[in-house]
């Protein structure tokens, strides 16, 4: 054992250790050994803003293990090959004092014996711009966190805290709400001509696109209605064509979180929990086995010994009309001017270990993981799947009105024999071009537009990266961060603002409106990726960055100790007791309503407020907005909880007395039209149409059966809301079904 391996996880070091035998001896530092102090501020901004680092808590009987067994061996540096794990070895080679001017860093992107074989042929020097870009990062974390922080301690409540990107997150969620609170829906109707049973939709009027402000109204409707029955309906042009589909690309890190918060449920945290012990080894029947590549990266490289591999099994089991690749795919990507370093997806290290063999070696949620990877993977390297898509077009005779439709047969599975999702449609439609219609039904549908949904940590995470914020090691964080601080909560997925987050937000944009604007903060995250390619460096990084923070932040301060600033905001609440105003003040609490009349004070629900225009709407307690206008009034509507269940209100109530039943989240089954739900004499509720004699136990959902093409109704299965197929008595996944 001549030789001492450092890595940072004791699982990854046992599954090296298991390939490198006696030779080596594999130890972990288990994570991070030092960093900037936690009780001080550790950064000398006057002497070029010098670092000092301490030895995290807890760490030094460990650092001192690995110095003693240091003596007289060769030691290499193998922590995770990006900026952070290059970040590790660096302070491990200035711990036991290595000749950093030698090669003692190995890097590789996966655990298999060939890999770590080969690696440890051929170490590097360490990367010290990539080190410089990683102290970049952190000290300027360090000089925003400390800077900030306590200016929302004094202004609001102990314990609060302002990270450099997080806040930047925590605005798009806040401005998000705001959108969706400031909607307002236009009712509208759908148009179809019905042929053989299928519904063809109205597309296109006089050459224009279909709005939905187009058929809002009554009269806009009967119109239309006339204008078409009083017209011959001709086909117009049956178009045929093989379309193809192209295999989705493997995992990086942001598609990952996105499939698994999707598909799983699961938190970014969660995903990157789980898919790190499954690329650092879990121990199975056949000792050590780490069964995916390196789980931070923005790169979809594939290595050629990988892509091989895949062709051989793919062939095998197949056939070879089933192998991909054959056309060069290039990837347009906002992101791929941020890729952070020469990575490979995310893949499964042993390309033969199929679901069925990965079974035997893992369960719970390591295989669900695993088979996500693999199946995404395996479709990357598989054929397109092919289509004949027929598409019909039809017109009255003026041309005015256009009604489209396509059907889809697929003549080709391809990767889709791996990924399940057809896109098959097909349509009893067998129009010849130039033929007229002369009988035909009209059909209409009610619909409303419905405001831009919550974010969820899946479509946050591709905001984030469609912005250029955060890098693959930070997305899970960030969201952990906000999360943990209760500046947004979690209701099912979607992530909702708290007042306190609002707060905060509204603060940091006044005050520090660069810190809060998305172009800097991508900005910043390229000066970074410049100092890591030698073109910048990291002094003057942070000194562009301090001459403008610095001044501002000295102002704020001094603003906020002469109590210049305080966040007192007005709010929508009157007094019960006197009617007058009520403003929100921040209190050791958090936020509460003041009378500015009597100084009665209430509590706020945290997440049934918001901050709109400089003024704090507040819901009442046990009430939830719902996002829609009251039809009478057009203030918010509200759901309330009563004597006898729930039901709709306005909330300008007393003012506006307007209230219904709550309504189902699809429509009737038999009629289409709106769905109540009701309570019968005995107390047990049941869902009722109000235009047909539909009725119902369970509440019909605006999803159909994948197996049968039925409407779905949500139930709940084992206290988890689920979809139900009544007629199959079959239970689906709300990700399961479209
Ligand atoms: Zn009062
Ligand atoms: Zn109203
Ligand atoms: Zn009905
Ligand atoms: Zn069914």
């Amino acid at each position: 054992m001549n030789k001492l391996l450092i890595v940072e996880s004791p699982a990854k070091a046992r599954t090296i250790q298991k390939y490198l035998g006696n030779g080596y001896k594999v130890v972990s530092s288990k994570g991070h050994v030092r960093d900037l102090p936690a009780s001080e501020f550790g950064v000398d901004i006057s002497k070029a803003f010098k670092p000092k680092f301490v030895l995290i808590k807890g760490k030094k009987n460990l650092v001192h293990e690995i110095k003693k067994m240091s003596k007289g061996r060769e030691v290499l540096l193998a922590p995770d090959n990006d900026r952070e794990g290059e970040s590790i070895a660096w302070h491990l080679a200035e711990l036991l004092k290595l000749d950093t001017s030698r090669p003692i860093r190995i890097v590789f992107n996966e655990i298999t014996e060939h890999v770590i074989k080969e690696a440890v042929k051929s170490p590097r020097k360490l990367d010290l711009r990539k080190v410089d870009a990683q102290l970049t990062r952190r000290i300027l974390d360090r000089i925003v966190g400390y800077g900030l922080s306590p200016l929302l301690w004094r202004l609001m409540k102990r314990g609060l805290s302002a990270g450099r990107v997080q806040s930047v997150a925590l605005k798009l969620v806040c401005e998000r709400e705001r959108e969706i609170f400031v909607f307002e829906p236009v009712h509208y109707h759908k148009i179809y001509v019905v042929v053989n049973g299928v519904k063809v939709p109205l597309v296109k009027i006089g050459k224009k696109k279909l709005k939905p402000e187009d058929t809002s109204s009554q009269e806009k409707l009967d119109v239309i209605l006339h204008d078409i029955r009083s017209s011959v309906l001709k086909v117009v042009s049956v178009v045929r064509k093989e379309s193809r589909r192209t295999p989705p690309q493997p995992y990086i890190t942001s598609t990952l979180q996105q499939d698994a918060n999707n598909l799983l449920g699961w938190s970014a945290a969660k995903t990157m929990r789980i898919a790190q012990q499954l690329y650092e080894g879990m121990e199975t029947p056949e000792g050590n086995v780490a069964f995916i590549t390196y789980m931070r990266t923005d790169s979809t490289r594939v290595s050629e010994t990988a892509k091989d591999a895949a062709q051989k099994y793919i062939e095998a089991r197949f056939g070879s009309q089933y192998v991909g690749g054959k056309e060069k795919r290039t990837r347009k990507s906002k992101t791929k001017a941020n890729v952070q370093d020469a990575h490979e997806a995310i893949r499964p290290t042993y390309v033969d270990l199929d679901l069925e063999a990965a079974k035997k070696l893992l369960k719970g949620d390591h295989l669900k993981l695993y088979s996500l990877i693999w199946k995404r993977f395996m479709a990357s390297q598989m054929s397109p799947s092919l289509y004949e898509e027929t598409a019909f077009a039809l017109e009255t005779s003026d041309g005015k009105y256009r009604f489209e439709i396509s059907s889809k047969k697929r003549i080709f599975d391809g990767f889709e024999r791996v990924f399940g999702s057809s896109q098959e449609k097909v349509l009893d439609l067998k129009f010849e071009e130039e033929e007229e219609i002369e009988r035909f039904e009209l059909l209409t549908e009610e619909a409303t537009t419905s405001p831009p949904p919550r974010y969820s940590e899946a479509s946050l995470v591709k905001a984030l990266e469609t912005n250029g914020i955060g890098r693959p090691s930070t997305y899970a964080t960030i969201i952990s961060t906000l999360t943990d601080r209760e500046y947004v909560v979690k209701k099912g997925r979607e992530l909702i603002p708290t007042l306190i987050g609002f707060l905060v937000v509204d603060f940091l944009e006044r005050y520090f409106p660069r810190i809060m604007d998305v172009g800097f903060t991508a900005k910043m995250e390229e000066e970074l990726d410049e100092i890591e390619y030698g073109h910048k460096s990291r002094l003057k990084v942070l000194e562009e960055f301090y001459r403008e923070f610095g001044p501002s932040l000295k102002d704020v301060e001094g603003r906020v100790g002469s109590r210049e600033i305080s966040p007192v905001y007005k709010s929508n609440a009157k007094c019960e007791t006197c009617g007058e105003v009520m403003e929100v003040h921040v209190g050791k609490f958090g936020p509460y309503l003041r009378c500015v009349g009597c100084g009665k004070t209430e509590n706020v629900d945290p997440t049934g407020a918001l901050l709109v225009d400089d003024v704090v709407v507040v819901t009442k307690r046990g009430e939830e907005r719902l996002g829609e206008k009251c039809p009478k009034c057009g203030s918010e509507l509200v759901l309330k909880k009563g004597k006898f269940g729930e039901f709709v209100a306005c909330s300008a109530y007393p003012e506006c007395s307007y209230t219904r039943n709550v309504r189902a989240r699809g429509t009737c089954p038999k009629c289409g039209g709106i769905v109540e739900k009701r309570r019968s004499k005995k107390g047990r509720y049941y869902w009722a149409c109000v235009e047909c004699d539909w009725m119902g136990w369970n509440e019909p959902s605006q999803h159909f059966c994948p197996s049968c093409g039925r409407r779905l109704y949500y139930k709940s299965q084992r206290g988890q809301e689920k979809l139900y197929c009544e007629e199959e008595r079959m239970w689906f996944d709300p990700s399961q079904v479209l």
